[in-house]
């Protein structure tokens, strides 16, 4: 199957093409379709195995497609991953008036507040920063619709477990959730049940 036999905008799949991709990897293949539908999902996925564009093909769609309104918050354990999700982002929608923004630790948070005056649609983010964004009132988690948790279990073996129940608590009210992990087991699983909402459970 090809991207292009999956409903997704020309400008889109243009972008995928640009970037040589030629056909979805198996958990895209699994996940776009019923994340287009705005299920939640439970990924157990590697690096490596095109994960990042899974989740981010079907919400550039939806972006696009004008139809809904939203705003995504992404968390990722590590600068580099973070950064990683908001290049990835910015190559599969260059030109399309679609924008990101990337908050890490490490870096002069004066910049962050700077880059917060303007909106955006997605905001991709190590824990600890987006927290101080929020206690400074620059960003507000219940402004989000749709929460990524990316490498979760990652997350958690770095002691991010508090900081993830802070941020998911204040946004009760969102519309979908995905959460990636590369393993699972039974610790992490009433967490996880605690966060989904009928998910559909793809293993790769
Ligand atoms: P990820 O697992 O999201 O870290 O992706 C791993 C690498 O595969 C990244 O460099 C992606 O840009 C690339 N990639 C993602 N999807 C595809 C695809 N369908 N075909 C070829 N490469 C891909």
């Amino acid at each position: 199957r090809s991207f292009a036999e999956m409903p997704l905008d020309g400008r889109l799949l243009r972008a995928i093409a640009k970037k040589g991709f030629e056909k979805p990897t198996e958990i895209q293949d699994k996940t776009i379709e019923p994340l287009l539908k705005g299920r939640d999902l439970m990924g157990v996925a590697q690096t490596g195995t095109g994960k990042t564009g899974a989740f981010l093909i079907p919400l550039i769609n939806r972006l696009l497609s004008g139809k809904e309104k939203f705003q995504v918050l992404v968390l990722a354990p590590t600068r580099e991953l973070a950064v990683q999700i908001d290049e990835e982002f910015k190559s599969l929608t260059a030109g399309l008036r679609l924008y990101s923004q990337c908050f890490i630790g490490g870096t002069n948070i004066n910049r962050d507040l700077q880059t917060l005056r303007r909106s955006s649609h997605v905001v991709i983010g190590t824990p600890g920063r987006l927290l101080d964004l929020s206690q400074r009132k620059a960003l507000r988690f219940s402004d989000f619709d749709i929460l990524i948790l990316d490498e979760f279990d990652r997350m958690l073996d770095m002691g991010f477990n508090k900081d993830v129940q802070r941020i998911t608590v204040s946004m009760q009210k969102r519309k979908q959730t995905l959460l990636f992990s590369a393993t699972v087991d039974h610790k992490q699983k009433g967490l996880i049940d605690q966060l989904l909402r009928n998910p559909i459970e793809v293993k790769v």
